[in-house]
């Protein structure tokens, strides 16, 4: 009980000495994590510096949603390229092309979508 005291107390010091408290727990004893000026997360009953890293999933969550970004990107620079050639073309031809189009905007809102729910 002593010891819980002494870290509360501890904590206590830091936040006065301008470290925040985040809602972040110490993957060793669980203790509040503070937030150093430095911007480094301590805990104060191990008494050093926590890395918190992230899983592998959120990892590879983060590498499809750049990814995903790259597709996006094309199939908007396609969906203009198709934009573009319309004013060439004869109605009956336009219709393919707006078919095309019209895949494609489906595409880019579902990427959208996945974007914002993501980032
Ligand atoms: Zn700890």
């Amino acid at each position: 009980m002593e010891k819980e005291r002494d870290v509360v107390k501890r904590i206590a010091q830091l936040v006065r000495a301008g470290a925040t408290l985040t809602s972040y727990t110490c993957p060793v004893c669980g203790t509040v994590l503070v937030k150093l000026k430095t911007g480094e997360l301590y805990c104060a009953n191990c008494e050093r510096t926590v890395v918190l890293v992230k899983s592998d999933e959120e990892a590879q969550q983060a590498v499809e949603v750049v990814q995903l970004r790259e597709v996006r990107r094309i199939v908007f620079d396609k969906i203009l390229q198709l934009g573009r050639e319309l004013e060439k073309l004869s109605a009956s031809e336009m219709v393919d092309h707006l078919r095309s189009m019209s895949i494609l905007l489906d595409i880019y809102e579902k990427l959208s979508k996945i974007q914002s729910s993501k980032v």
